[in-house]
């Protein structure tokens, strides 16, 4: 019996030790992780730049509270800003908490009350951020949720139109939908909202913690469109698997958050602030990104060229490294066949293959990673006629 609450369906691995793109279990299998920890280990598992950055700090001072000036915070918010073009940052420790104080912030900042959101969308688990969330599967038996929030179709700029209004606080959104399937936004949908945003007087959030921190070839996911938000979330891939969040907003933000108006007596923990200097410092370089954008564009290619043809693939979709395979047939039983190959992978939505694979995968290790896929499903394929 588990003294743990059931809320997640673990699957059948437990495991010893982990480096790099690898893990091994308890009985000494090898697995390839393709998950990354769901989008956390950007540069694989135990990477040494970050290791000896953390141990440094643990012979230094564990925490001391906000109260301190720390030197570290400093060079890392400054890091984290100037990636996105923007001006200051709060840290936390988690997404949900990110998307929590990126919420407070538009509300207090604005004087308005509604958040716009989308379909599809994920957000979090705290109450704020679970009705934050377009998913109904989420908020099942918790009551009634906050009204501050409001739906539409992702990808659908007539809707949005409908819904702005002058109480409108923000607009919140991922510019691709991770959990919810890997959906990418529409460059013009996207350039559309920005515009909305601008002349309704409503933030634009955007929430970038599964997109950021390189996943998909840049810094953050929104560059590649070319958007301008006020204030974007990030967390997952921040620390390389330290518990880190960060909202970052521009400078005309600083005012409506002085103190006493938030905090987290965790947040921006200097061990977790060392891990996040050097994940960030090595991902942010423009050498390391251009590699991580040429391998995905191969392997985009390569899946394409090997799944497309099969009849339960339906789409393949995504941006650097964030990659669904939409396919007919039970994802749960596909994932644990690929697994007792020996391959790790997520699913999203209904019908998705997730595949995160650390930024630092190699080419053979795609392609090895590809085969077990191409593998399972083919077999599939054959069971479904
Ligand atoms: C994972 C995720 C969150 C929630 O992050 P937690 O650290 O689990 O609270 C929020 N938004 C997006 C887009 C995510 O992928």
């Amino acid at each position: 019996m588990s003294y743990l609450f059931p809320t997640y369906a673990k699957w059948d691995v437990k495991p010893k030790t982990a480096k790099g793109c690898y893990l091994i279990d308890q009985s000494g299998k090898t697995y390839l992780d393709f998950t990354s920890g769901i989008g956390v280990c950007n540069l694989g598992h135990q990477p040494d730049e970050v290791k000896e950055e953390v141990l440094k700090q643990l012979d230094g001072y564990w925490h001391v509270s906000n109260l301190f000036q720390m030197e570290n915070q400093e060079i890392a918010a400054e890091l984290l800003a100037k990636a996105a073009g923007l001006d200051a940052v709060f840290f936390a420790n988690s997404g949900a908490e990110a998307n929590e104080a990126a919420i407070k912030l538009a509300r207090k900042a604005t004087g308005k009350s509604k958040i716009i959101t989308f379909e599809k969308s994920f957000h979090g688990r705290t109450f704020a951020t679970m009705a934050a969330t377009g998913q109904d599967k989420i908020k099942q038996g918790f009551g009634t949720m906050l009204e501050t929030f409001v739906y539409v179709p992702y990808n659908d700029i007539t809707s949005l139109e409908q819904e702005m209004d002058e109480d409108v606080a923000a607009v919140m959104l991922e510019v691709i939908q991770g959990e919810g399937g890997i959906n990418v936004g529409d460059a013009e949908f996207l350039k559309s909202v920005e515009k909305l945003c601008h002349e309704n007087h409503s933030l634009l959030i955007i929430d970038e913690i599964q997109t950021g921190i390189g996943r998909t070839g840049k810094p953050f996911a929104y560059q590649h469109f070319g958007l301008n938000p006020d204030i974007i979330t990030v967390a997952k891939g921040l620390g390389s698997g330290f518990p880190i969040g960060a909202m970052v907003g521009k400078a005309e933000l600083k005012a409506y958050f002085g103190p006493g108006s938030h905090g987290s007596t965790f947040g921006g923990n200097p061990v977790a602030i060392a891990s996040a200097i050097a994940t960030m410092k090595k991902i942010f370089s423009e050498a390391f990104l251009e590699e991580v954008k040429q391998k995905s564009d191969n392997f985009m290619k390569e899946l394409e060229k090997a799944l497309l043809e099969l009849p339960i693939v339906n789409e393949i979709r995504g941006l650097g490294m964030m990659i669904g395979i939409d396919i007919q047939g039970n994802i749960p039983a596909i994932l644990a066949e690929i697994r007792e190959e020996g391959l790790l992978v997520l699913s999203a939505g209904d019908s998705v293959i997730r595949l995160l694979p650390p930024l630092t995968v190699s080419l053979a290790e795609l392609k090895k990673g590809l085969d077990i896929i191409t593998k399972v499903l083919k077999k599939h394929c054959l069971a479904a006629i």
